[in-house]
Order: structure tokens, then C-alpha cells, then sequence
């Protein structure tokens, strides 16, 4: 029984290939640079890896040329054969709190929601009518970035703006990296032996894309992303939290135009923006001040998150490390952490050697380490949908 999931980006399709029960990872193929002169496509699977290039236009070429690869090492050979197809849609906004069975009423209303995040969820619903096309009696869920925080509470996720701007136009904060968040803080209780209804998590996922969440009994009751993933901590090249008069002043004082303001925001700040480089591995090892200068502005502030969310919570039980750069940086961890007060105490020696468990015994709080993956959260809730 296999089953799929399916990342499909604006120029991009991730897609995996998954042994139901085992949850084992049988294929990945990736298509990169969509609709540009020459694509690339790399697949790994039982150890090996392959890398291509063609010139694929569009997603439908894409899935095509996925199919093709995987008929030839023999790992699928058709999409009909799947058992489930699970698609990651980023934005969900207010209607759609879990995974859901994908039916026309449901792309319909997937196309009202564009709007919210323009880039992802066009993307999306493109890899969703493609795939539809290819496997129409294959049952296709789909499971959003946002799903996680929809319980978090009115005075959390609404901003303090007229009202009617929520009432009508639903702006909101709704918060991303959900399918993340849930997994490494369910694993984190897992780890700790305890119900995660009794505990009281911060998980900070730390890429390129970053989020911090304050989970409560296993709710996400506030994050750090908002109405976009430009919210919050500081980024790779997202700026995260700024003053919005920023923007007003960038407008009337520079002669940007909105788009050029966004792109600047979402694509040319962050770490990028101060030294040059969202490439967190090189800014680590780097003596250049400008980088120590980008790693002290994005841990300080991930460091004024936990401060909030410790103060929301009340008392924390655990605070997890996750993605590229919470998995892999000794470095980033220890200024996050130094002498952040609450009890917590970091163990230099488990921190340094990428420990599982970084605190030391007596630490009031549990820190660790938890690879995120949020594509075999994405089968465990497909699995568990079509189970329910
Ligand atoms: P994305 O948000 O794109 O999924 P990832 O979670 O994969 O991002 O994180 C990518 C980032 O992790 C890159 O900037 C990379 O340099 C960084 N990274 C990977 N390994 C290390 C390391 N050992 N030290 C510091 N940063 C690292």
C-alpha cells in the first residue's frame, strides 16, 4: 500500500513516495526551475541518487516526468495504484482547520483562498487539479500549514486593527509551519514519556522559513507568523517583525512601489539582507562582522520569543530545537539560549555533539532536538483521516 505526498511550489514539485504501514520512505523526486530553459530533476531512493535535467513547462509536465522516473526503477507504475495522495496547502485560512477529503466543493472553495497567499496556494491547487486528472479515483487530502493554529485563542490571533478589517476581509493572523509544529512537539512528549496534554511546549522551527509556538496541552495557542510567513523571528531573507511605518516610509520617502516594498521584505531582508548571504551554515563558520551581526539580530530575536511565550504559558516544560537550522547548529542554539534566565540550563557537551536532550539534569526546562518531517506528518494525517 503506497502512498504519496505531493509539495507542489510555484516553480517546484516535491513528491515522496511512502510505504503506508512502515511509514518507510521509498522515493523522493524533486523538479526544480518549472517553466525555465532547463529543469532539474533529482531523485534518490533505496540509497541512490539520480540527477537530471529537461525542460519540463508546467506542473502537469512535472508529475508526467515523475511518473516516468518512477515507473523505470520499477517503485510505482501508475498514480491510480496509490492508496492516498496527500497534498500540502499552505493556506487553509478559517476554513479548513484539519485534513480534508478533496472534492470539487472543496477546490472551489481552495480558489477563494488564493488571495491569502497568492504564490503557495496557487501553486498548490495546481499540483491538486494536475494529479486529480492523472488519479481521479485515488482518494487526495489535503493538510494545511495553518491547520495547527486554528484553536489558537480570539486575543492571539486577532491584531488590534479596526474590527471590520477582520469581519470582512479576514485579516488575521493565522500562522504557517502547523504540520511542523505538531510533529516535533508530539515527538518531544513521546521523548519525555508524558501526555502531551499536561505539557506546556515552545518548538522553534528554524530554516530559512522560521516560527516559534507557544503549545498548550497540545494547542498551538500562539506562533510567531501571521497573516504571511513574513511575521515573526528573522529569516533567512524574510525580515520577520518590523514597524509597519517602515513601509509607509519606504513608499513615500523612497518611491518604492508595494511590489517592490514585498519583495524586499520577503526576499532581500533576514539574515540576507545584513550580510549578504540566508546560507546559515556559511554565516555560522564566518568571521565577518556583519554576519556575526545577522546571527546575533536572529537569535536575540528567537530569544525574546521563548521570553513571550514562556510569560504566556506560565511555566514550559520543553522547548524543541527543529529544522535546518535548530537540527544542525550547535552554534545558533547556544546564543539563543545564553543566559536567557527561567532555570534553563544548557548542557554544552550534548549541545555541541547534537544531542537529543541538550539541557543539563538540573534545567527547569527540558531543551531538545527533533528533526522536523512534514511529509511523513503529512501521511500520518492522511492515514489517520481515512482511518477516522
Ligand atoms: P527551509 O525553510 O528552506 O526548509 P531548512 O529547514 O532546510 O530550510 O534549513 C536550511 C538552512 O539550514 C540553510 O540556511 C542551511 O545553511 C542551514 N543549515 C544546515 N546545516 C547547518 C549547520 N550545520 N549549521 C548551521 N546552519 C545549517
Amino acid at each position: 500500500m503506497k502512498i504519496a505526498v505531493i509539495n507542489a511550489g510555484s516553480s517546484s514539485v516535491k513528491f515522496k513516495l511512502f510505504e503506508a504501514k512502515s511509514r518507510s520512505v521509498l522515493a523522493k523526486v524533486t523538479v526544480e526551475n518549472i517553466g525555465a530553459l532547463g529543469s532539474d530533476i533529482t531523485m534518490s531512493f533505496e540509497g541512490k541518487k539520480t540527477k537530471d535535467y529537461a525542460v519540463i513547462k508546467n506542473h502537469h509536465e512535472a508529475l508526467k516526468q515523475i511518473l516516468e522516473l518512477l515507473k523505470t526503477y520499477e517503485l510505482l507504475l501508475d498514480f491510480s495504484s496509490l492508496y492516498a495522495i496527500g497534498h500540502r496547502v499552505v493556506h487553509g485560512g478559517e476554513d479548513f482547520c484539519s485534513a480534508t477529503l478533496i472534492d470539487e466543493q472543496v477546490i472551489e472553495k481552495l480558489k477563494t483562498l488564493i488571495h491569502l497567499a497568492p504564490l503557495h496556494n496557487r501553486a498548490n491547487l495546481e499540483g491538486i487539479l494536475v494529479t486529480r486528472k492523472k488519479a481521479p479515483l485515488v482518494k487526495q487530502i489535503a493538510v494545511f500549514d495553518t491547520a495547527f493554529h486554528s484553536k489558537m485563542p480570539e486575543e492571539a490571533y486577532l491584531y488590534a486593527l479596526d474590527y471590520e478589517l477582520y469581519e470582512k476581509h479576514k485579516i488575521r493572523k493565522y500562522g504557517f509551519h502547523g504540520t511542523s509544529h505538531s510533529y516535533i512537539s508530539r515527538l518531544c512528549a513521546l521523548e519525555m514519556k508524558r501526555d502531551i496534554k499536561e505539557l506546556n511546549i515552545i518548538t522553534l522551527h528554524l530554516g530559512n522559513g522560521s516560527s516559534a509556538c507557544a503549545i498548550k496541552g497540545g494547542v498551538s495557542i500562539d506562533t510567531s507568523m501571521g497573516f504571511t510567513p513574513l511575521e515573526g523571528l528573522v529569516m533567512g531573507s524574510r525580515s520577520g517583525d518590523i514597524d509597519p511605518a517602515v513601509v509607509f516610509y519606504m513608499q513615500r520617502e523612497l518611491g518604492l512601489s508595494v511590489d517592490e516594498v514585498e519583495n524586499i521584505l520577503n526576499k532581500k531582508s533576514g539574515v540576507l539582507g545584513i550580510c549578504g548571504t540566508n546560507d546559515f551554515k556559511a554565516i555560522v563558520s564566518s568571521k565577518d562582522e556583519k554576519s556575526k551581526l545577522a546571527l546575533n539580530i536572529m537569535s536575540r530575536r528567537v530569544k525574546k520569543y521563548i521570553g513571550a511565550y514562556m510569560a504566556l504559558l506560565g511555566s514550559v516544560d520543553a522547548i524543541v530545537f527543529s529544522g535546518g537550522v535548530g537540527e544542525n547548529s550547535a552554534i545558533v542554539r547556544k546564543k539563543i539560549l545564553e543566559n536567557i534566565g527561567f532555570g534553563i540550563e544548557l548542557n554544552g557537551y550534548a549541545n555541541s555533539s547534537n544531542g537529543k536532550i541538550i539541557s543539563t539534569k538540573n534545567s527547569k526546562v527540558q531543551i531538545m532536538v527533533i528533526k522536523t518531517d512534514e511529509e511523513l506528518e503529512i501521511v500520518n494525517e492522511c492515514l489517520s483521516f481515512l482511518k477516522s
